[in-house]
């Protein structure tokens, strides 16, 4: 029975620990600093909005991913009330400004009219001119999800453990140590590493590639009628503009930056006077009209989201001797790509696994 290490409790970890469970014969163990219900700054998962919004382009692995995880996603938002996802109406809004900004870029196959997702998303259609506000040149909408973090992860921690993982804590010098840590006592087959942001630093990987882009936001008991994204602001090209209502009482994420390179923790209050002020602007629905001071804000936040130039890390490689299978660098998508990723992992686990016994 091949014993594997999951090292890591956020999104990455819990949902390829969670298709690994699934497997009939995998013995599995998670090991994480940081567990669902910690707030922590190295910790990315519970910051998140969190919906899906491909930024994928069509070429990309990324694209397949997030394809591969809407699914899932979608069943749970359908039949799963307990994982804390509902279906949201979803308005993107583009402003030609912003075609060359980073941003921009960043959102450009978001902003597209004519987007890969067109037939993966319900409902997707193209906002006539009439019914732009005034901010926007062009809209599209259609059917997203907004998933309630502080209830997701726990969910995806308890399917976990009702396959029959193992859960504990535990810090690592060392991704190869992660192979002691089994719970059965015995040397694990392989180790799957979805430590996020802490790639960067953790022996035996050392990614200076991943990066965070710092991710502030502001939470609110207002509520929205909407989730509502747009391709830029006018406050620098860091600065972003995002609004989601969580499922099930979780609140409503205003957002936000995307600061690359910034590794500040606390939230910065002129930040957040900046989000609160663009959210109610380009939703004033939020307070009924009555501006910036009519929000009720539940707290202030920031999360480092893993950026990685090259893009999520979906590979194996032998480290001191143990096979190591790498989930790492999510960015932004950790939540929209999360099943699409996990599959991939799963794969290279099969593989090694494979390998292993035939030697
Ligand atoms: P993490 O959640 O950081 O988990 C890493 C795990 O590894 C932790 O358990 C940690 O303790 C453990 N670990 C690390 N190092 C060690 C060590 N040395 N020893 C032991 N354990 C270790 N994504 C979306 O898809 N949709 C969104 O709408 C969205 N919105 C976002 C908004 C914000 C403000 C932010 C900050 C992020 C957002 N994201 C969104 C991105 C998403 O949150 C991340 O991509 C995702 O959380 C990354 O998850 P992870 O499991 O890879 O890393």
């Amino acid at each position: 029975m091949p014993n594997i290490v999951v090292v890591g409790a956020g999104v990455s970890g819990l949902t390829t620990a969670l298709l690994l469970s699934k497997k009939p014969g995998y013995n599995v163990t998670i090991v994480a600093k940081h567990m669902p219900g910690d707030y922590d700054i190295e910790y990315t998962s519970p910051w998140a909005g969190a919906n899906f919004l491909p930024s994928s382009m069509s070429n990309k692995d990324a694209c397949k991913w997030e394809k591969n995880t809407w699914p899932e996603l979608a069943r749970l938002a359908k039949d799963v009330p307990e994982a804390g996802i509902h279906f949201q109406d979803t308005l993107v809004l583009n402003r030609q400004k912003d075609a060359n900004t980073a941003t921009g870029q960043w959102l450009s196959e978001l902003t597209s009219p004519d987007p890969w997702f067109k037939h993966t998303l319900p409902d997707f259609r193209i906002i006539p001119t009439s019914a732009l506000p005034p901010t926007a040149d062009s809209a599209t909408a259609f059917t997203s999800v907004c998933i309630n973090t502080a209830l997701y992860l726990p969910y995806l921690a308890s399917q976990c453990l009702r396959n029959g993982c193992t859960i504990s804590r535990s810090i690592l010098a060392h991704i190869a140590d992660a192979s002691l840590l089994h719970s059965s006592g015995k040397r694990a087959d392989v180790v799957v590493n979805c430590t996020g942001l802490q790639a960067s630093k953790l022996g035996g990987v050392i990614d200076k590639s991943v990066i965070p882009a710092r991710g502030q936001i502001v939470v609110v008991r207002n509520e929205a009628p909407h989730m509502l994204t747009i391709s830029g602001t006018d406050d620098g090209d860091e600065e972003v503009c995002y609004i989601m209502q969580r499922a099930a009482g979780g609140g409503t994420i205003l957002g936000g930056t995307y600061q690359k390179g910034n590794w500040e923790s606390q939230p910065d209050p002129t930040t957040a006077l900046r989000i609160m002020k663009r959210a109610v602007e380009l939703c004033p629905e939020l307070t009924g009209g009555k501006g910036v001071e009519a929000l009720s804000v539940v707290r202030h936040g920031v999360g480092l989201r893993p950026y990685r130039e090259e893009g999520v890390r979906v590979e194996k490689e032998m480290v001191g001797g143990v096979w190591v299978v790498h989930n790492y660098g999510h960015g932004g998508s950790g939540y929209q790509a999360s099943y699409g990723t996990a599959e991939g992992a799963v794969e290279l686990v099969d593989e090694v696994v494979g390998v292993k016994a035939k030697l």
